[in-house]
């Protein structure tokens, strides 16, 4: 049977949405007519004309809020400011490849700021409005590092390994409640965030772009090929439909068969 439901009248805020899987997944819940709130940390004429375009295009609300992911009191005015809060999709982050000893503190305080301890930040301000509205999705962008490790991202690792667990804990305290809390984790998709590990990579493992490609990034994916912005939004529709309802504190990989090893 097909999944139809419309999110119409709902309101979704997707964390670090001016770019890559968070605008593709803001795209898709316009497309299922959710009304949208964007988000990063800067505050430029492109960042509102991306809300603007989504409005046309989809014929729903959108609009752009400035929020440092970075800072706990900027994600939860983020969820405060925001005109309703029916789906939340935690999905800001940055990475940086280095081995433990050279990784600059700096790095590893504001991976584990923007990746994870915003979706506590988060969570715990959108929570009660959800539980106000008598409904509630909360989705976290985690990884496939969520679930596995590789070497050189120690932080990322710990950090969406945090969000996984988050995400189990706080769908217990909303078992009862219409509200589920999910993890999906992602393989490899291609977006910024992948082409700016591409060079230290290379440099970390002595190769070329195409090799870094071929035998570090792909070789995890059984698949060979790279998950999609498109199929994440797919999962994302899953998520928010009533057929889900009972899907809650699980994690849903969209890896090519990584995490199946
Ligand atoms: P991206 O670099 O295109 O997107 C990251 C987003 O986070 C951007 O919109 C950026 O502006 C935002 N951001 C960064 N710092 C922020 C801050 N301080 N405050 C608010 N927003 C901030 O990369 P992406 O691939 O689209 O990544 C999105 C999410 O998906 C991340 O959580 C990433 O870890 C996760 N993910 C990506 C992949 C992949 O292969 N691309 C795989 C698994 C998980």
């Amino acid at each position: 049977m097909a999944i139809t439901m419309s999110l119409e009248g709902k309101t979704a805020i997707i964390t670090g949405s001016n770019s890559g899987i968070g605008f593709g997944l803001a795209q898709e819940l316009a497309r299922g007519g959710a009304n949208v709130v964007l988000n990063s940390f800067t505050d430029t004429e492109e960042d509102h004309a991306l809300a603007a375009g989504i409005a046309k295009e989809y014929g729903v609300d959108a609009q752009y809020i400035q929020a440092d992911m970075s800072k706990g009191d900027q994600c939860r005015m983020l969820i405060e400011k925001a005109p309703a809060c029916d789906i939340l999709v935690n999905n800001a982050g940055i990475q940086h490849v280095s081995p433990i000893d050279k990784f600059p503190v700096d790095k590893w305080d504001a991976i584990i700021a923007i990746n994870m301890n915003s979706t506590f930040h988060t969570m715990a301000a959108a929570l009660p409005r959800m539980r106000e509205a008598g409904w509630g999705r909360v989705i976290n962008i985690a990884s496939a590092h969520g679930l596995r490790a590789s070497p050189y991202k120690a932080a990322y690792i710990a950090a969406k390994h945090g969000v996984v667990g988050m995400t189990k804990s706080v769908a217990l305290e909303t078992a009862e409640e219409p509200i589920t809390v999910n993890a999906i984790c992602p393989g490899y998709v291609l977006t910024p965030i992948i082409e700016k590990q591409i060079p230290d990579t290379m440099k970390e493992y002595g190769m070329d772009r195409d090799t870094v490609l071929r035998e570090v990034i792909l070789v995890k994916h059984p698949s060979k090929q790279f998950a999609t912005i498109e199929e994440l939004g797919g999962i994302v529709m899953m998520l928010c439909s009533d057929h889900s309802k009972q899907i809650t504190g699980t994690t849903i990989s969209a890896d090519g068969g990584w995490t199946a090893a």
